[in-house]
């Protein structure tokens, strides 16, 4: 039978220590809950197999800030897709995750869905998922008993949904860091609207611009596999390329070899995989735009 709300333990710390005394105590009795964009739709969906407790993060101040550091751009956990779209500091150094912050949900979503809740919940189809990857960010996770750790973007996820975080850490914080000087970076990603839509496919390169060649590409696709995917062979020849739509088409090869897209509810392994090219044309071509020439 379905827990009633009145059964159900709701724990609203006001700092990390807090909130981190909670986790260590009640470990996975007591599930993490930022905005609650994913874990209420999850509640609602199968209300007999929800946990006992939540643990709100929503009231952690510490955890919303957006902060320059020395030599990486800070990102709370807890911050939300609103604050990540209006942001200055990202729009100059990261405009890909402007874009992407700006594709996820409407406008309701988008002020309660947070950067840390969409990467724990791990989903393929996360828009933040990849621009994290080519950044490449690094997540700080923190526990009480044991301190903080950084685990490299790559290196969070070991499956489908799968992630390192442990019952007793909460994700803190991402540190992504400063880009070099002309670098450039965008997003791009298919649904079934513009709008309001669940990502069929999406990809994010960031790379240098050295007179009109690409430099420390990166490239990542979301959708197309298990968990978000680089493409380190693609990546590999597009170095030292010039942006176009061509250039594109001449990589569409070794592109759908690092690709795994699957046929479910939301698209077909095919026109994943046509799809996954369109985005690399569209992002070289805005990539060429930005460098103030046509793309071929
Ligand atoms: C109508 C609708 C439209 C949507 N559209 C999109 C879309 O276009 N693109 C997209 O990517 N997503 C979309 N989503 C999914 C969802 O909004 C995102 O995944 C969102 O970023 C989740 O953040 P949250 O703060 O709401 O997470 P929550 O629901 O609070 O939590 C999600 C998971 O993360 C864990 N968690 C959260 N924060 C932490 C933390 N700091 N430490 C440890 N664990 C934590 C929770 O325990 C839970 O397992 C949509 C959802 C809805 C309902």
């Amino acid at each position: 039978m379905a827990r009633s709300l009145a059964e159900i333990r709701f724990y609203t710390p006001k700092t990390l220590e807090e909130a981190l005394a909670i986790r260590a105590a009640e470990r996975s009795d007591a599930m993490p809950m930022a905005g609650g964009t994913d874990v209420m739709v999850w509640r609602r969906a199968a209300p007999d197999e929800g946990p006992a407790a939540y643990l709100s993060l929503w009231g952690l101040r510490e955890l919303k800030q957006i902060t320059k550091r020395q030599s990486c751009i800070e990102i709370g956990a807890t911050a939300t897709f609103a604050q990540l779209a209006r942001s200055p500091l990202l729009r100059e150094n990261f405009p890909a995750l402007v874009e992407a912050a700006r594709h996820v949900g409407a406008a309701q979503i988008q002020n309660r869905a947070t950067i840390g809740g969409n990467v724990v919940n791990g989903s393929p189809a996360g828009d933040s998922l990849p621009v994290l990857a080519v950044a490449p960010a690094m997540v700080v996770l923190t526990s009480k008993g044991r301190g903080t750790r950084r685990v490299p973007f790559g290196a969070f996820y070991t499956g489908y949904r799968q992630t390192v975080l442990e019952d007793d850490e909460l994700l803190v914080s991402f540190e992504l860091p400063l880009p070099p000087p002309g670098t450039w970076s965008g997003f791009e990603k298919v649904g079934s609207r513009r709008a309001q839509t669940i990502s069929k496919v999406m990809a994010a390169l960031q790379a240098r611009l050295d007179g009109d060649t690409l430099h420390g590409v990166a490239l990542a696709y979301g959708s197309v596999a298990p968990t978000v995917i680089r493409l380190p062979r693609t990546e590999a020849l597009l170095e030292g390329c010039s942006p176009s739509e061509r250039l594109a088409d001449d990589v569409s090869g070794t592109l759908n070899q690092e690709i795994a897209p699957i046929d479910d509810l939301r698209s077909t392994a095919a026109y994943r995989r046509f799809a996954a090219v369109g985005l690399l044309r569209r992002l070289l071509r805005r990539c060429a735009a930005a460098q103030g020439r046509a793309a071929a």
